[in-house]
């Protein structure tokens, strides 16, 4: 495969024109959109807007005027169009750690008022951490008699459903592989041993296709500045199935929550949908940049969006191999497209000298512990010339030894 053969997958790509919405880094190939999504030029121009005329001349008015009160509602429901979700069980709000907070204590509630004794969380050694760190805080803080973590492999997680699993919490798509899990499978497989599950789409909303409703999943959670590029620190999003409204509730009781605020009312009565998921007030600014970002997304087949991503992927591995390359960064993603995610890993030895010496060179990627090095590929901005570009810059690297360079023998904090 030649420089020729990738401008002529650019020319025939169908998401070409999106690129131009998005303001991207100047002479910069950027192969990091699974840790922060880049941002549209309507992002920076309704922040101004937000700023300058909603936030500086409007003030307290805005929360009716400008709608901001149910933005919180409105983002969600464009997420809700990306993930496979009906209306009203989507909504934006706080990040995937407080999101999962409460998902685990609705879902660990529904399970206790079926009265099944169940009280196991099942999930996977390698899932992201933070997802285990909220399990063993509410562990800590009800007992283990109503919530103990349980961790087994990935590839067992199916298996080891019991009739003492209360809820299964699996991550999509693994932040450090890219291995993408059936998900569908998994649901119904919990679901017929009498398990709930809660999914982590971090890695997977506006990356490829998901379908809540479908699987019939109950719970979810996920990221809006990943794929969705919604800006640093951006609010996360929950979904909770319509079925289980009536039964469940979470204890960040706030009065974003409550079936009336405004009342301020002594006593806390939760709302009756999605919103009873809501805690305190949003941050207008972070909210409406996702909103904006969203905009991106409008008409997006996620089919193609996904075919897109895959071929990237294909592309970038094929050049690593053509470059002989293949041999030293050894691939850990899956061989099996359908198993994948939108980004490859690879093990190397000196993958975090690989990974700066990059930056340098202004491909960026990322680093995860202990040796693994991350491209992400986001179908709606990166073109198939950003992979050979990057693929350029990386035998350049390997060739100059660059990656061994005494500079990267410490890290910095955010890798
Ligand atoms: C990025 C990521 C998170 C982030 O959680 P926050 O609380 O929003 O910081 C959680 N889970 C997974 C799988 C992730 O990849």
């Amino acid at each position: 495969m030649n420089l020729t053969d990738v401008k002529e997958l650019d020319s025939i790509d169908p998401f070409a024109q999106h690129r131009e919405q998005f303001q991207l880094p100047v002479n910069k190939v950027y192969l990091d959109g699974n840790s922060l999504g880049a941002m549209t030029k309507a992002t920076s121009a309704r922040l101004q807007q937000v700023i300058q005329q909603q936030w500086s001349q409007d003030l307290i008015s805005s929360w009716n005027e400008h709608n901001w009160v149910n933005l919180p509602q409105s983002v969600g429901e464009k997420i809700a169009n990306l993930v496979g979700a009906q209306r009203e069980q989507t909504i934006c709000c706080d990040s995937i750690s407080v999101n999962l907070f409460k998902a685990l204590a609705a879902a660990l509630t529904i399970a206790q008022r079926q009265g099944s004794g169940r009280n196991i969380v099942l999930s996977t050694k390698d899932n992201f951490p933070t997802d285990l760190y909220m399990v063993q805080g509410i562990s800590q803080f009800v007992g283990e008699h109503r919530c103990q973590l349980k961790l087994v492999e990935e590839n067992e997680l199916e298996q080891q459903v019991d009739d003492k699993t209360a809820v299964v919490l699996a991550t999509e798509v693994n932040f450090r592989t890219g291995k993408r899990l059936n998900a569908k499978q998994l649901i119904t497989s919990a679901h017929s041993q009498g398990a709930l599950v809660i999914l982590d789409l971090a890695h997977s909303a506006g990356a490829m296709p998901v379908h809540l409703d479908d699987w019939e999943a109950d719970f979810a959670v996920g990221c809006t500045y990943k794929y969705l590029n919604g800006g640093p620190g951006a609010p996360a999003f929950i979904y909770a199935a319509k079925r289980h409204h009536k039964n469940m509730s979470q204890p960040l009781s706030g009065w974003f929550g409550h079936a009336r605020p405004f009342d301020f009312t002594p006593d806390y009565e939760p709302a009756t949908g999605i919103q009873q998921m809501l805690t305190g007030t949003p941050s207008i600014l972070a909210m409406a940049a996702v909103d904006s970002a969203l905009e991106a997304f409008e008409n997006v087949d996620m089919e193609k969006l996904r075919e897109k991503s895959l071929q990237l992927a294909e592309v970038f591995h094929q050049l690593l191999e053509d470059a002989a390359l293949g041999s030293c960064l050894q691939l850990i993603s899956p061989q099996q497209r359908e198993q994948r995610g939108s980004q490859l890993s690879y093990r190397y030895e000196h993958a975090y000298g690989l990974c700066q010496a990059l930056i340098q060179r202004g491909v960026i990627a990322d680093f995860r512990a202990p040796n693994y090095i991350r491209f992400g590929f986001t179908p709606l901005y990166n073109s198939f010339e950003d992979i050979w570009q990057a693929i350029e810059q990386l035998k350049q690297v390997i060739e100059a030894k660059e990656h061994l360079d005494p500079r990267w023998q410490s890290r910095n904090t955010v890798t």
